[in-house]
């Protein structure tokens, strides 16, 4: 399965993917997470992608596209892959389009989850993710066990900076009008799935599972 999961920042893409990515047995490729890992790493590609994710900008495609481009390099793909944040607008969809043909693995489907604006900012602002693991939690639909503490693997949890109020808004800006495009694109080559991301994680995950058969 070569899948591409879309939809706003909050749809509960990053949950879903670890569901998905275990059900068809594929790697897992979030553009953010590698952002965040070299933030992490303090390396030079960390450095400048900082810049532009505080503000809730994109990162430039020049450095997000070889970026992608190579981790579809890696062996681990051969049986498929999900890619969960990318890409993020139409430039990327292409570049995206032209790494495949080359290599002559197409997608099989890009599932769209949608999702209300007002809920969209319920669920960023109380969003909380292990410093550690990575693990999402939240404040009100999924709280840890303990507070402030990840329930797998006992790390900090802590709120990422471009969740935070005052850059909610400026994703979601940028979301309508760098990333919605790129639905109406895929749709044109009949790839599109859309199902909706309100209701419960098991829930939206057999949903999706469901339109992706
Ligand atoms: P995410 O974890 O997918 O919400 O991404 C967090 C931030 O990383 C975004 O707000 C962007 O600043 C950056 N980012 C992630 N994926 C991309 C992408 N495909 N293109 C440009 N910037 C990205």
């Amino acid at each position: 399965m070569r899948l591409v999961l879309v939809g706003p920042p909050g749809a509960g893409k990053g949950t879903q993917a670890v569901h998905l990515a275990q059900h068809y047995a594929i790697p897992h490729i979030s553009t953010g997470d590698i952002f965040r890992a070299n933030i992490k790493g303090e390396t030079k590609l960390g450095l400048l992608a900082k810049s532009y994710m505080d503000k809730g900008e994109l990162v430039p495609d020049s450095v997000t596209n070889d970026m992608v481009a190579d981790r579809l390099t890696h062996s681990d793909v051969a049986n498929g892959f999900l890619l969960d944040g990318y890409p993020r607008n139409v430039e990327q969809a292409k570049f995206l389009d032209g790494v495949l043909t080359t290599r002559n693995i197409p997608l099989d489907a890009v599932l769209e989850f949608q999702l209300a604006n007002d809920e969209i900012v319920k669920r960023l602002s109380g969003r909380r993710v292990c410093k550690a693991c990575g693990a999402i939690f939240h404040m009100i639909f999924e709280k840890p066990k303990v507070d402030g503490v990840c329930d797998k693997c006992q790390g900090e949890l802590y709120q990422r900076d471009d969740d935070k109020e005052s850059v909610i808004q400026n994703r979601l800006t940028v979301y309508t009008e760098q990333t919605e495009p790129i639905i109406a694109y895929y749709k044109g080559v009949n790839l599109l799935k859309t199902i909706s991301a309100l209701g419960e994680v098991s829930a939206i995950s057999a949903a999706a599972i469901a339109a992706l058969k």
